[in-house]
């Protein structure tokens, strides 16, 4: 059997995709590896999705499988190991099975960065986490350190602050990146502190965290701070490494042509968090989603005439 359209990956970009995919009455399918919803499934409330004040992500991911499979999606779980041209199809690689398609959009999203210092691997499931929403509830009553100055990293401090008995915020710049409104929310805690222009050096314990090492990035002068839990929110890296074929930039990131997402492999898209640009967000994702799906249609319209 060939497919119209196969979408890889369950996030906000492969399911609004979905959705315009299937309102066109393409013959499509959706692969994914773990869980629909993607990353935003992993966050307490989502504030900026329009249309939803407050919401969890898990609840605004239900509300977009409902919305696809209201629609007859298919889903199928299986992890894609490799994309080929064929010309008139694609062979989709799964661990389990092969799939083939006229086209095809990659919307397979990131995974957290690595501070990629000592301890961090080590620790990782004891102490380190990159899921204040996993992992937040075992360290009730706790002191905590939370890395990073992003959007991630102090909406996901500001969840934490009301877990922990105290959260200590370490970012290496003088400055946060994060939205003025996320910023706001973070100054009325109470038990949070502030290390500005640190970094961390070292992650340190014996069975689980006990400490951490941060380090003056002027000044290099090194203190530990005793805390029983990580969380690191340094940013992301595209899910991309398994495409050989397909053109990206030095990051990982999937280069696309700007006006239909298409791919340096003709007939194969782009959406969401693997496509670098200047937002990573759940809008972003869902409007290049919506893009892919008219285009790859488009696509299928052209090879059919
Ligand atoms: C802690 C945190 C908080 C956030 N808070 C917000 C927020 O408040 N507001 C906001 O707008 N955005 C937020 N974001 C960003 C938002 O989650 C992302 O921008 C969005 O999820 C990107 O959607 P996506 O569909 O591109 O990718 P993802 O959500 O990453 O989904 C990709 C999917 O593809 C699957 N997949 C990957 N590789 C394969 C493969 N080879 N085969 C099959 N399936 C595969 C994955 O399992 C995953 O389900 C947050 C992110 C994080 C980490």
């Amino acid at each position: 059997m060939v497919y119209d359209l196969i979408i890889i990956g369950g996030g906000p970009a492969g399911l609004s995709a979905a959705i315009y995919a299937l309102r066109a009455r393409l013959n499509i399918v959706l692969i994914e590896k773990i869980a629909v919803g993607g990353q935003i499934a992993l966050t307490d409330n989502i504030e900026n999705y329009p249309g939803f004040p407050s919401l969890s992500g898990i609840e605004l991911m239900q509300k977009f499988e409902e919305h696809a499979k209201g629609l007859g999606l298919n889903i199928i779980y299986d992890e894609i190991k490799d994309i080929t041209d064929n010309g008139q199809y694609k062979t989709l690689r799964g661990v389990n099975e092969s799939y083939r398609s006229k086209t095809v959009i990659i919307t397979v999203g990131a995974s957290p960065r690595r501070l990629n210092i000592p301890g961090e691997r080590e620790f990782t499931g004891r102490g380190v986490s990159y899921c204040a929403t996993c992992d937040g509830p075992f360290f009730k009553d706790e002191d905590i350190a939370v890395i990073g100055g992003g959007d991630a990293a102090l909406k996901e401090a500001n969840y934490l602050t009301k877990i922990a008995k105290s959260v200590l915020l370490v970012h290496r710049r003088k400055e946060f990146r994060a939205e003025k409104i996320i910023q706001e929310k973070l100054h009325n805690a109470k038990n949070i502190t502030m290390e500005l222009e640190h970094s961390p050096v070292s992650i340190n314990g014996g069975k689980s965290v006990e400490s951490i090492t941060i380090e003056n990035v002027k000044t290099k002068e090194r203190k530990t701070v005793p805390v029983k839990g990580v969380f690191i929110f340094i940013g992301i890296n595209p899910q991309t490494s398994f495409l050989k074929n397909i053109e990206k930039d030095a990051d990982g990131f999937i280069k696309t042509d700007h006006y239909t997402l298409m791919t340096s492999m003709p007939g194969v898209f782009c959406a969401g968090d693997a496509h670098s640009k200047k937002l990573l967000q759940v809008a972003t994702a869902v409007g290049e989603g919506a893009l892919a799906a008219t285009a790859a249609e488009e696509f299928v319209c052209d090879i059919c005439n």
